[in-house]
């Protein structure tokens, strides 16, 4: 999946710990997979790897680093440095919700990507990969400033793609057996 989004060069590991969520990535290039993740099956895991594969290859951490500069009014050169852009948001909720809506659209970007990647790479419908490992995580996401929207409403908005992510599977299943 790393391959068909153009990003060979990203990294996995894995973690023991289950503090942060089953999967997340970091800049530039890192995706950390936690034991709840690798207990998935095939197609859940896909679609979970494939939306950070998916922040990965859109260069989510740089718009995020970007657009922190930005909207709290610094100069253009103020900081060649992701980490220190990111520092901006700490205790700032005023900050985080100027935000929101672009983590909003990030996240549906990732789950649009993570639906078509794995599709396309190992045959997964919607129904077979985002839905049930989106319906497990009901009650997450959320609240003033949240990067997720509610689950259901992620669930809502991928169904849209459903009929693309049901073809490319198709597809896959015949061009591979
Ligand atoms: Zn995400």
């Amino acid at each position: 999946m790393a391959d068909l989004a153009g990003r060979s060069d990203i990294r996995f590991l894995a973690t023991v710990s289950e503090d942060k969520e089953s999967a997340y990535s970091y800049a530039p290039n890192v995706i950390i997979l936690a034991p709840s993740a690798l207990r998935l099956n095939t197609c859940q895991l896909a679609f979970v790897v494939g939306h950070e594969i998916g922040h990965i290859a859109q260069r989510h951490f740089d718009e995020d680093a970007r657009l922190l500069s930005v909207v709290s009014g610094k100069g253009a050169s103020w900081t060649g440095n992701g980490d220190r852009a990111m520092s901006l948001l700490d205790g700032n909720i005023a900050l985080a919700i100027k935000l929101s809506q672009h983590w909003q659209r990030q996240e549906r970007e990732a789950d649009w990507l993570g639906a078509l990647l794995s599709a396309e790479a190992y045959g997964c419908t919607l129904d077979e990969g985002a839905v049930p490992y989106l319906q497990a995580a009901a009650g997450d996401g959320g609240g003033i400033g949240a990067a997720h929207e509610p689950s259901a409403a992620r669930v809502r908005w991928l169904k849209a793609f459903a009929e693309s992510a049901r073809r490319l599977a198709f597809q896959s299943y015949y061009l591979d057996n």
